[in-house]
């Protein structure tokens, strides 16, 4: 990351997973990392202490990013607390995988909501202040579903390809002030919503990924740290693959 001022970063959902590392990796490189949650104040406190451990700061901040005005609510608070946002990480997501025929329309609205419309309401407020800046990085967080489809998760695989699209939206919207917008796709990462998977899923899995392996949540959060970097000033509107093969 540049490296000559702070930055201020805001990674939703940071309480946990790929959420904590990116935030962890983010403070690392320098950056003051404001940690989003839903529901689990515990959790975020313990990325909070991570952060601490690796010689860096931040703080912790509750809000659904699927409801517009509790979002605006804390981008007011970052603007007068800190006056900037220099990267936003839309990483907040769930997941209600069934069959087709068997999904309630209410696992469509709310894996749409969080994942999707979350996303877009974070990503319109960073905007405008990443615009006074002239400055910015937003990264958002889709996944190897969203490219190549997956049966059984088809409210998850829109709201992951729908990122996809609108990134690169953003990013043409937004080139032009040095604010690069990409999407990261990660493969299969040894999280909390992975360790839901069975171990007949798991073996499946195994087949279909050539390095023969889950990834690692710290792997994903350096691919971040360096999109969100001066170094990579010259990347927007990519869907960045870190899958370990299993789709090129
Ligand atoms: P996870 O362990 O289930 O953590 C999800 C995080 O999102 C938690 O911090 C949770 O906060 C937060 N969250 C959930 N709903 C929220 C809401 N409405 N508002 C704000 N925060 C909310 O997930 P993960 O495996 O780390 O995944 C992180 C991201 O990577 C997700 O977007 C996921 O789709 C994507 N991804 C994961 C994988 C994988 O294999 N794990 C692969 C590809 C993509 P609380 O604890 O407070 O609920």
């Amino acid at each position: 990351m540049s490296d000559s001022k702070r930055k201020i970063a805001l990674v939703t959902g940071a309480s946990r997973g790929i959420g904590r590392s990116i935030a962890t990796s983010l403070a690392k490189h320098g950056a003051f990392v404001i940690i989003n949650f839903s529901s689990s104040p515990d959790a975020a406190n313990e990325t909070l202490a991570a952060i601490r451990e690796v010689g860096g700061d931040g703080e912790l901040m509750q809000f659904p990013v699927q409801d517009s005005a509790a979002v605006d609510k804390a981008f007011d608070e970052i603007k007068t607390k800190h006056g900037q946002l220099d990267i936003l990480v839309n990483n907040a997501g769930i997941s209600r995988d069934g069959l087709l025929l068997r999904m309630k329309d209410e696992d469509w609205t709310q894996t749409l909501a969080v994942n999707l419309q979350g996303a877009f309401f974070c990503g319109r407020a960073a905007a405008k202040l990443m615009l006074k800046s002239r400055w910015g990085r937003i990264i958002n967080i889709s996944s190897v579903v969203g490219e190549m489809g997956n049966a059984g998760q088809v409210p998850y695989v829109a709201s992951k390809a729908g990122l996809i699209g609108m990134t690169k939206a953003m990013a043409k919207e937004l080139a032009s002030r040095n604010i690069t917008v990409n999407a990261v796709a990660p493969g299969f990462i040894e999280t909390d919503m992975t360790a839901a998977l069975d171990e007949k899923v798991r073996a499946e899995h195994m087949k279909a990924i050539p390095v023969g392996r889950y990834g690692h949540a710290e792997e994903v959060a350096e691919l971040v740290s360096f999109l969100c970097s001066d170094s990579a000033a010259y990347i927007t509107g990519q869907t960045v693959g870190i899958n370990g093969g299993m789709y090129m």
